[in-house]
Protein backbone atom coordinates (compact mmCIF):
# COMPACT_ATOMS: atom_id res chain seq x y z
CA UNK A 1 0.00 0.00 0.00
CA UNK A 2 3.05 2.34 0.92
CA UNK A 3 4.58 1.99 -2.16
CA UNK A 4 1.87 2.47 -4.24
CA UNK A 5 1.47 6.11 -2.36
CA UNK A 6 4.55 6.84 -3.42
CA UNK A 7 3.67 6.43 -6.92
CA UNK A 8 0.68 8.95 -6.47
CA UNK A 9 3.47 11.54 -5.94
CA UNK A 10 3.69 13.15 -9.10
CA UNK A 11 7.40 14.11 -10.73
CA UNK A 12 9.30 17.59 -9.45
CA UNK A 13 8.77 18.77 -12.81
CA UNK A 14 5.58 18.20 -13.04
CA UNK A 15 4.55 19.62 -9.83
CA UNK A 16 6.98 23.01 -10.20
CA UNK A 17 5.10 23.50 -13.57
CA UNK A 18 1.82 23.48 -11.99
CA UNK A 19 2.94 26.06 -8.93
CA UNK A 20 4.59 28.37 -11.16
CA UNK A 21 1.58 29.62 -12.29
CA UNK A 22 -0.12 29.99 -8.73
CA UNK A 23 0.15 33.32 -6.79
CA UNK A 24 1.71 32.09 -4.02
CA UNK A 25 5.00 31.09 -5.94
CA UNK A 26 5.30 33.23 -8.70
CA UNK A 27 7.78 35.31 -7.10
CA UNK A 28 10.20 32.49 -6.54
CA UNK A 29 13.21 31.85 -8.91
CA UNK A 30 12.42 28.26 -10.52
CA UNK A 31 15.60 26.84 -9.48
CA UNK A 32 14.54 27.80 -5.58
CA UNK A 33 11.05 26.44 -6.60
CA UNK A 34 12.66 23.20 -7.43
CA UNK A 35 14.28 22.70 -4.83
CA UNK A 36 11.73 23.40 -2.41
CA UNK A 37 9.68 20.85 -4.06
CA UNK A 38 11.89 17.99 -4.49
CA UNK A 39 13.68 18.63 -1.07
CA UNK A 40 9.39 18.13 0.39
CA UNK A 41 8.55 15.51 -1.56
CA UNK A 42 12.00 13.62 -0.33
CA UNK A 43 10.58 13.98 3.07
CA UNK A 44 7.17 12.97 1.88
CA UNK A 45 8.62 9.78 0.32
CA UNK A 46 10.65 8.92 3.72
CA UNK A 47 7.29 9.27 5.83
CA UNK A 48 5.11 7.55 3.33
CA UNK A 49 7.34 4.79 3.38
CA UNK A 50 7.38 4.51 7.26
CA UNK A 51 4.09 4.14 6.87
CA UNK A 52 3.19 7.77 8.41
CA UNK A 53 1.42 9.22 5.85
CA UNK A 54 -0.27 9.11 2.32
CA UNK A 55 0.15 11.22 -0.42
CA UNK A 56 -2.10 14.33 -0.08
CA UNK A 57 -1.74 16.87 -2.53
CA UNK A 58 -3.76 19.57 -0.98
CA UNK A 59 -1.60 19.28 2.04
CA UNK A 60 1.94 19.24 -0.43
CA UNK A 61 0.66 22.34 -1.38
CA UNK A 62 -0.19 24.07 2.05
CA UNK A 63 3.41 22.95 3.07
CA UNK A 64 4.79 24.04 0.49
CA UNK A 65 3.53 27.37 0.20
CA UNK A 66 4.35 28.05 4.05
CA UNK A 67 7.80 27.03 2.93
CA UNK A 68 7.96 29.18 -0.52
CA UNK A 69 7.09 32.53 2.14
CA UNK A 70 9.70 32.03 4.53
CA UNK A 71 12.13 31.43 1.35
CA UNK A 72 10.66 34.65 0.26
CA UNK A 73 10.08 36.90 3.58
CA UNK A 74 12.95 38.16 6.18
CA UNK A 75 12.83 35.37 9.28
CA UNK A 76 14.96 37.94 11.79
CA UNK A 77 12.10 40.83 11.88
CA UNK A 78 11.52 44.09 14.04
CA UNK A 79 9.21 43.16 16.91
CA UNK A 80 7.42 44.91 19.57
CA UNK A 81 8.64 43.79 23.28
CA UNK A 82 5.26 44.45 25.76
CA UNK A 83 7.06 42.01 28.19
CA UNK A 84 8.35 44.56 30.16
CA UNK A 85 11.45 42.39 30.39
CA UNK A 86 14.36 44.78 29.24
CA UNK A 87 17.18 41.92 28.79
CA UNK A 88 15.14 39.75 26.81
CA UNK A 89 17.39 36.97 25.36
CA UNK A 90 14.83 35.67 22.87
CA UNK A 91 13.82 38.84 21.27
CA UNK A 92 17.32 39.71 21.20
CA UNK A 93 18.68 41.37 24.28
CA UNK A 94 19.74 45.31 24.25
CA UNK A 95 18.06 47.36 21.67
CA UNK A 96 20.57 49.81 20.22
CA UNK A 97 21.26 53.33 19.43
CA UNK A 98 20.42 54.78 16.07
CA UNK A 99 23.42 56.43 16.11
CA UNK A 100 25.51 53.33 16.67
CA UNK A 101 23.69 51.82 14.00
CA UNK A 102 25.10 54.57 11.37
CA UNK A 103 28.26 54.66 12.84
CA UNK A 104 28.03 50.36 11.79
CA UNK A 105 26.94 51.32 8.01
CA UNK A 106 29.31 54.06 7.71
CA UNK A 107 32.52 52.17 8.75
CA UNK A 108 31.32 48.69 7.21
CA UNK A 109 30.20 49.96 3.89
CA UNK A 110 33.68 50.50 2.93
CA UNK A 111 36.87 48.92 4.32
CA UNK A 112 37.96 50.35 7.70
CA UNK A 113 40.77 50.20 10.37
CA UNK A 114 39.70 47.34 11.92
CA UNK A 115 43.25 45.71 12.25
CA UNK A 116 45.55 48.59 10.20
CA UNK A 117 47.15 50.71 11.91
CA UNK A 118 46.66 54.26 10.79
CA UNK A 119 49.59 56.22 12.21
CA UNK A 120 52.32 53.66 11.18
CA UNK A 121 51.17 52.47 8.05
CA UNK A 122 50.59 48.74 9.31
CA UNK A 123 49.24 46.18 10.64
CA UNK A 124 47.16 46.32 13.81
CA UNK A 125 45.09 44.74 16.17
CA UNK A 126 41.11 44.81 16.58
CA UNK A 127 41.60 45.17 20.24
CA UNK A 128 43.14 48.37 20.40
CA UNK A 129 39.89 49.84 19.55
CA UNK A 130 38.09 49.63 22.71
CA UNK A 131 40.90 49.00 25.10
CA UNK A 132 41.51 52.45 26.69
CA UNK A 133 37.67 52.70 27.24
CA UNK A 134 37.40 49.58 28.88
CA UNK A 135 40.26 49.68 31.17
CA UNK A 136 38.89 53.69 31.99
CA UNK A 137 35.54 52.07 32.66
CA UNK A 138 36.57 49.12 34.63
CA UNK A 139 39.77 49.91 36.61
CA UNK A 140 41.61 46.96 35.30
CA UNK A 141 45.05 46.68 33.32
CA UNK A 142 43.38 45.35 30.73
CA UNK A 143 40.54 44.72 28.62
CA UNK A 144 39.24 43.47 25.03
CA UNK A 145 36.36 42.01 23.45
CA UNK A 146 35.16 38.18 22.46
CA UNK A 147 32.11 36.89 20.73
CA UNK A 148 30.36 36.60 23.81
CA UNK A 149 30.63 35.93 27.50
CA UNK A 150 30.39 31.86 27.05
CA UNK A 151 33.73 32.47 24.64
CA UNK A 152 35.07 34.40 27.20
CA UNK A 153 34.51 32.29 30.29
CA UNK A 154 36.13 29.36 27.50
CA UNK A 155 38.89 31.02 26.59
CA UNK A 156 39.70 32.11 30.31
CA UNK A 157 39.31 28.61 31.48
CA UNK A 158 40.95 27.11 28.46
CA UNK A 159 44.14 29.23 28.80
CA UNK A 160 44.77 29.50 32.59
CA UNK A 161 43.09 25.93 33.49
CA UNK A 162 43.47 22.98 30.64
CA UNK A 163 44.61 19.94 32.50
CA UNK A 164 44.21 21.38 35.44
CA UNK A 165 41.75 21.84 38.49
CA UNK A 166 39.11 24.52 38.86
CA UNK A 167 37.68 25.49 41.71
CA UNK A 168 34.10 26.09 42.06
CA UNK A 169 31.25 26.43 44.95
CA UNK A 170 28.60 23.46 44.64
CA UNK A 171 25.94 26.75 44.53
CA UNK A 172 27.41 28.28 41.70
CA UNK A 173 27.23 25.12 39.04
CA UNK A 174 24.81 27.00 37.32
CA UNK A 175 22.75 27.18 33.90
CA UNK A 176 21.90 29.98 32.28
CA UNK A 177 19.63 29.94 29.49
CA UNK A 178 19.63 26.56 27.69
CA UNK A 179 22.64 25.90 26.42
CA UNK A 180 25.28 27.62 28.63
CA UNK A 181 26.33 25.14 31.96
CA UNK A 182 29.37 26.02 33.75
CA UNK A 183 30.02 22.36 34.00
CA UNK A 184 30.05 21.87 30.65
CA UNK A 185 31.97 24.66 29.18
CA UNK A 186 33.99 23.86 31.80
CA UNK A 187 34.79 20.27 30.91
CA UNK A 188 34.77 22.03 27.09
CA UNK A 189 37.64 24.15 28.19
CA UNK A 190 40.07 20.93 29.18
CA UNK A 191 39.91 22.28 32.75
CA UNK A 192 38.79 19.98 35.36
CA UNK A 193 35.61 20.48 37.79
CA UNK A 194 36.95 20.15 41.33
CA UNK A 195 33.25 21.45 43.13
CA UNK A 196 33.80 22.69 46.92
CA UNK A 197 31.53 23.38 49.68
CA UNK A 198 27.75 22.61 49.01
CA UNK A 199 24.61 23.85 47.20
CA UNK A 200 23.35 26.00 49.88
CA UNK A 201 26.46 26.68 52.07
CA UNK A 202 30.26 27.38 51.03
CA UNK A 203 32.98 28.47 53.16
CA UNK A 204 36.55 29.66 52.50
CA UNK A 205 37.51 26.91 54.50
CA UNK A 206 36.27 24.86 51.89
CA UNK A 207 37.94 26.52 48.79
CA UNK A 208 41.07 26.47 51.03
CA UNK A 209 41.03 22.67 52.05
CA UNK A 210 40.63 22.09 47.81
CA UNK A 211 43.79 23.79 46.60
CA UNK A 212 46.56 21.87 45.53
CA UNK A 213 49.53 21.75 43.05
CA UNK A 214 46.93 20.87 39.98
CA UNK A 215 44.66 24.00 40.84
CA UNK A 216 44.23 26.40 37.64
CA UNK A 217 42.36 28.93 39.22
CA UNK A 218 39.62 29.73 41.50
CA UNK A 219 36.04 30.46 39.56
CA UNK A 220 33.13 32.58 41.16
CA UNK A 221 30.03 32.93 39.25
CA UNK A 222 27.52 35.10 39.64
CA UNK A 223 24.07 33.45 40.19
CA UNK A 224 22.38 35.44 37.24
CA UNK A 225 19.27 33.73 37.27
CA UNK A 226 18.52 32.56 40.62
CA UNK A 227 18.66 32.82 44.18
CA UNK A 228 19.44 30.57 47.05
CA UNK A 229 17.12 31.63 50.09
CA UNK A 230 17.21 30.54 53.82
CA UNK A 231 20.00 28.85 55.14
CA UNK A 232 22.88 30.08 52.93
CA UNK A 233 26.74 31.45 52.79
CA UNK A 234 28.82 31.73 49.73
CA UNK A 235 32.22 33.78 49.80
CA UNK A 236 32.52 36.79 48.39
CA UNK A 237 35.37 38.00 45.55
CA UNK A 238 36.88 39.95 48.20
CA UNK A 239 37.51 36.78 50.93
CA UNK A 240 38.68 34.68 47.84
CA UNK A 241 41.47 37.24 46.52
CA UNK A 242 44.20 36.72 49.43
CA UNK A 243 43.32 32.79 48.81
CA UNK A 244 44.00 32.80 45.45
CA UNK A 245 47.51 35.11 46.40
CA UNK A 246 48.68 32.90 48.84
CA UNK A 247 48.68 30.01 46.50
CA UNK A 248 49.77 31.81 43.18
CA UNK A 249 46.06 30.71 41.83
CA UNK A 250 44.45 33.17 39.56
CA UNK A 251 40.89 34.44 41.22
CA UNK A 252 38.19 35.03 37.93
CA UNK A 253 34.76 35.92 38.42
CA UNK A 254 31.64 35.60 35.45
CA UNK A 255 29.95 38.47 36.29
CA UNK A 256 27.09 37.59 33.84
CA UNK A 257 25.36 40.56 33.11
CA UNK A 258 28.17 43.37 33.73
CA UNK A 259 26.77 46.44 34.97
CA UNK A 260 28.86 49.50 34.52
CA UNK A 261 26.39 52.09 35.82
CA UNK A 262 24.86 51.78 39.46
CA UNK A 263 21.10 51.09 38.84
CA UNK A 264 20.40 50.75 42.60
CA UNK A 265 18.70 53.83 42.77
CA UNK A 266 16.42 51.88 40.75
CA UNK A 267 15.59 49.04 42.60
CA UNK A 268 18.58 46.75 40.70
CA UNK A 269 21.73 46.11 42.89
CA UNK A 270 23.60 43.74 40.15
CA UNK A 271 26.79 43.66 41.07
CA UNK A 272 29.31 46.04 39.19
CA UNK A 273 32.33 45.59 37.05
CA UNK A 274 34.70 48.27 38.82
CA UNK A 275 33.82 46.37 42.33
CA UNK A 276 34.75 43.08 40.96
CA UNK A 277 37.83 44.57 40.15
CA UNK A 278 38.31 46.65 42.70
CA UNK A 279 37.85 43.61 44.87
CA UNK A 280 41.01 42.58 43.22
CA UNK A 281 39.80 40.30 40.60
CA UNK A 282 42.53 38.96 38.76
CA UNK A 283 40.41 37.93 35.51
CA UNK A 284 36.41 39.34 35.03
CA UNK A 285 33.85 38.59 32.02
CA UNK A 286 30.71 39.70 31.28
CA UNK A 287 28.33 40.09 28.64
CA UNK A 288 28.17 43.01 26.16
CA UNK A 289 24.05 42.67 25.38
CA UNK A 290 22.76 42.17 29.21
CA UNK A 291 22.45 45.49 31.67
CA UNK A 292 25.77 46.82 30.15
CA UNK A 293 23.08 47.57 26.66
CA UNK A 294 25.40 47.01 23.83
CA UNK A 295 25.74 44.20 20.74
CA UNK A 296 26.51 40.19 21.41
CA UNK A 297 29.99 40.32 22.88
CA UNK A 298 32.10 39.11 26.02
CA UNK A 299 34.12 41.21 27.77
CA UNK A 300 37.48 40.55 29.30
CA UNK A 301 39.12 42.70 31.96
CA UNK A 302 41.98 41.77 34.27
CA UNK A 303 45.77 41.77 35.06
CA UNK A 304 47.82 42.33 32.00
CA UNK A 305 49.69 39.74 32.53
CA UNK A 306 46.46 37.40 32.20
CA UNK A 307 44.94 39.50 29.44
CA UNK A 308 48.22 38.98 27.05
CA UNK A 309 48.15 35.18 27.52
CA UNK A 310 44.09 35.42 26.61
CA UNK A 311 44.96 37.52 23.41
CA UNK A 312 47.80 34.61 22.34
CA UNK A 313 45.84 31.83 22.69
CA UNK A 314 45.02 30.41 19.29
CA UNK A 315 41.29 29.60 20.45
CA UNK A 316 41.23 33.86 20.61
CA UNK A 317 41.19 33.82 16.69
CA UNK A 318 38.28 31.08 17.28
CA UNK A 319 36.47 33.59 19.55
CA UNK A 320 36.95 36.63 18.21
CA UNK A 321 34.27 39.79 17.70
CA UNK A 322 33.37 40.65 14.69
CA UNK A 323 33.78 43.97 13.27
CA UNK A 324 29.66 44.88 13.34
CA UNK A 325 29.92 44.51 16.95
CA UNK A 326 32.99 45.83 17.38
CA UNK A 327 32.29 49.03 15.94
CA UNK A 328 29.14 49.46 17.79
CA UNK A 329 30.80 48.19 21.06
CA UNK A 330 33.18 51.24 20.85
CA UNK A 331 30.14 53.07 20.55
CA UNK A 332 28.26 52.12 23.68
CA UNK A 333 31.44 52.14 25.61
CA UNK A 334 32.13 55.96 24.79
CA UNK A 335 28.43 56.71 25.91
CA UNK A 336 29.30 55.63 29.03
CA UNK A 337 32.68 57.27 29.10
CA UNK A 338 31.69 60.55 27.85
CA UNK A 339 27.80 61.21 29.44
CA UNK A 340 27.47 61.60 32.99
CA UNK A 341 23.61 60.15 32.36
CA UNK A 342 24.15 57.11 30.12
CA UNK A 343 19.94 56.69 30.02
CA UNK A 344 20.32 59.55 27.62
CA UNK A 345 22.11 57.87 25.48
CA UNK A 346 21.81 54.06 26.08
CA UNK A 347 18.25 52.23 25.11
CA UNK A 348 18.67 49.62 28.29
CA UNK A 349 19.66 52.15 30.92
CA UNK A 350 16.94 54.32 29.67
CA UNK A 351 14.63 51.63 30.07
CA UNK A 352 15.56 50.69 33.67
CA UNK A 353 16.05 54.14 34.75
CA UNK A 354 12.18 55.10 33.62
CA UNK A 355 10.26 56.63 36.53
CA UNK A 356 7.13 55.27 37.92
CA UNK A 357 5.27 58.19 37.06
CA UNK A 358 6.53 58.71 33.88
CA UNK A 359 5.78 54.88 32.90
CA UNK A 360 2.19 55.49 34.18
CA UNK A 361 1.88 58.61 32.12
CA UNK A 362 3.33 56.69 28.75
CA UNK A 363 0.81 53.94 29.93
CA UNK A 364 -2.43 56.54 30.04
CA UNK A 365 -1.12 57.73 26.61
CA UNK A 366 -1.14 54.26 24.79
CA UNK A 367 -4.43 53.75 26.47
CA UNK A 368 -5.64 56.47 24.93
CA UNK A 369 -4.51 55.78 21.58
CA UNK A 370 -5.99 52.46 21.72
CA UNK A 371 -9.33 54.26 22.47
CA UNK A 372 -11.16 53.29 18.81
CA UNK A 373 -11.38 49.89 19.57
CA UNK A 374 -12.78 50.76 23.29
CA UNK A 375 -16.12 49.38 21.82
CA UNK A 376 -14.38 45.47 21.62
CA UNK A 377 -11.69 45.82 24.24
CA UNK A 378 -11.34 47.23 27.86
CA UNK A 379 -8.43 49.08 27.91
CA UNK A 380 -6.86 49.89 31.70
CA UNK A 381 -4.01 51.24 32.70
CA UNK A 382 -2.72 49.31 35.96
CA UNK A 383 0.22 49.18 38.22
CA UNK A 384 2.03 45.72 37.51
CA UNK A 385 4.98 44.31 38.76
CA UNK A 386 7.70 43.89 35.98
CA UNK A 387 10.87 41.47 35.66
CA UNK A 388 12.80 43.45 33.62
CA UNK A 389 16.14 41.06 33.75
CA UNK A 390 14.45 38.42 32.36
CA UNK A 391 16.98 35.81 33.17
CA UNK A 392 19.44 38.57 33.84
CA UNK A 393 18.38 40.07 37.27
CA UNK A 394 16.99 36.75 39.10
CA UNK A 395 13.58 37.56 41.24
CA UNK A 396 13.79 41.28 40.98
CA UNK A 397 11.03 43.07 40.43
CA UNK A 398 10.54 46.68 39.74
CA UNK A 399 7.23 48.43 39.42
CA UNK A 400 6.20 49.31 36.30
CA UNK A 401 2.76 49.81 34.33
CA UNK A 402 0.93 48.64 31.37
CA UNK A 403 -1.83 48.87 29.45
CA UNK A 404 -4.49 45.98 30.27
CA UNK A 405 -6.55 44.39 27.63
CA UNK A 406 -9.41 42.11 28.04
CA UNK A 407 -11.30 41.34 24.99
CA UNK A 408 -15.58 41.31 24.51
CA UNK A 409 -15.31 39.35 21.55
CA UNK A 410 -12.68 36.92 21.64
CA UNK A 411 -10.61 34.85 23.67
CA UNK A 412 -7.72 36.14 25.65
CA UNK A 413 -5.19 33.78 23.99
CA UNK A 414 -6.91 34.50 20.36
CA UNK A 415 -5.80 38.13 21.06
CA UNK A 416 -2.46 37.48 22.09
CA UNK A 417 -2.26 34.92 19.30
CA UNK A 418 -3.78 37.73 16.86
CA UNK A 419 -1.42 40.35 18.12
CA UNK A 420 1.64 38.06 17.92
CA UNK A 421 0.97 37.15 14.33
CA UNK A 422 0.92 40.73 12.56
CA UNK A 423 3.38 41.64 9.84
CA UNK A 424 4.96 43.57 13.25
CA UNK A 425 4.65 41.06 15.81
CA UNK A 426 3.18 42.25 19.49
CA UNK A 427 5.04 40.23 21.92
CA UNK A 428 2.38 40.29 25.93
CA UNK A 429 2.09 38.80 28.24
CA UNK A 430 -1.23 37.06 29.54
CA UNK A 431 -2.14 37.59 33.16
CA UNK A 432 -5.92 37.40 34.90
CA UNK A 433 -7.42 37.05 32.18
CA UNK A 434 -6.08 40.21 30.78
CA UNK A 435 -3.43 40.96 28.10
CA UNK A 436 -0.71 43.02 30.08
CA UNK A 437 0.95 45.59 27.67
CA UNK A 438 4.25 46.38 29.82
CA UNK A 439 5.10 50.13 28.77
CA UNK A 440 8.77 49.75 30.09
CA UNK A 441 10.09 47.73 26.79
CA UNK A 442 7.43 49.37 24.26
CA UNK A 443 9.14 52.87 22.94
CA UNK A 444 7.09 55.79 21.74
CA UNK A 445 7.64 55.77 18.01
CA UNK A 446 6.04 52.06 18.53
CA UNK A 447 2.65 53.41 19.95
CA UNK A 448 0.85 53.73 16.29
CA UNK A 449 2.18 50.58 15.42
CA UNK A 450 -0.28 48.93 18.20
CA UNK A 451 -2.92 51.00 17.56
CA UNK A 452 -3.07 50.14 14.01
CA UNK A 453 -1.93 46.42 15.13
CA UNK A 454 -5.20 46.49 17.03
CA UNK A 455 -7.22 48.43 14.62
CA UNK A 456 -6.65 46.03 11.97
CA UNK A 457 -7.39 43.13 14.05
CA UNK A 458 -10.78 44.17 15.46
CA UNK A 459 -11.51 45.72 11.68
CA UNK A 460 -11.09 42.41 10.60
CA UNK A 461 -12.61 40.43 13.06
CA UNK A 462 -15.86 42.40 12.49
CA UNK A 463 -16.29 41.87 8.96
CA UNK A 464 -15.95 38.07 9.56
CA UNK A 465 -18.21 36.74 12.54
C1 LIG B 1 24.52 35.29 30.48
C2 LIG B 1 25.65 34.65 31.20
C3 LIG B 1 26.64 33.96 30.50
C4 LIG B 1 26.60 33.81 29.00
O1 LIG B 1 26.82 35.04 28.39
P1 LIG B 1 26.53 35.21 26.83
O2 LIG B 1 26.96 36.61 26.54
O3 LIG B 1 25.06 34.98 26.65
O4 LIG B 1 27.36 34.20 26.10
C5 LIG B 1 27.66 33.38 31.21
N1 LIG B 1 27.72 33.48 32.56
C6 LIG B 1 26.79 34.14 33.28
C7 LIG B 1 26.91 34.19 34.76
C8 LIG B 1 25.72 34.75 32.61
O5 LIG B 1 24.79 35.40 33.32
Amino acid sequence: MNKASLRDIPSVEVMAQKLLAMDAFNRLPRPALIYLVRDESQKIRKNILKGKVTWNEEEFLRVLEKRARKFLEPSVKKVINATGVVIHTNLGRAPLNDMWLNAVKHVSQGYSTLEYDIEEGVRGSRHTHVEELIKYLSGAEDGFAVNNNAAAVLLVLNTLAEGKEVLISRGELVEIGASFRIPDILSKSGAILREVGTTNKTKLSDYARAVTKNTGLILKVHQSNFHIVGFTQSVELKELVPLGRKHKVPVVEDLGSGCLFDLSLHGLTEPLVMHSVKSGADVVTFSGDKLLGGPQAGIIVGKEKFASCFKKNPLARAVRIDKLSLCVLENVLRAYCLNEKPQDTIPVINMLTQSTESLQKKAERLAKMLEPCAHAVNISVENVPSLPGGGSLPDVSVESFAVALAPKTMKINQLEEKLRKCVLPLIARIEKNRLLLDVRTIFESEFEAVKNNLERIYRLSENTP
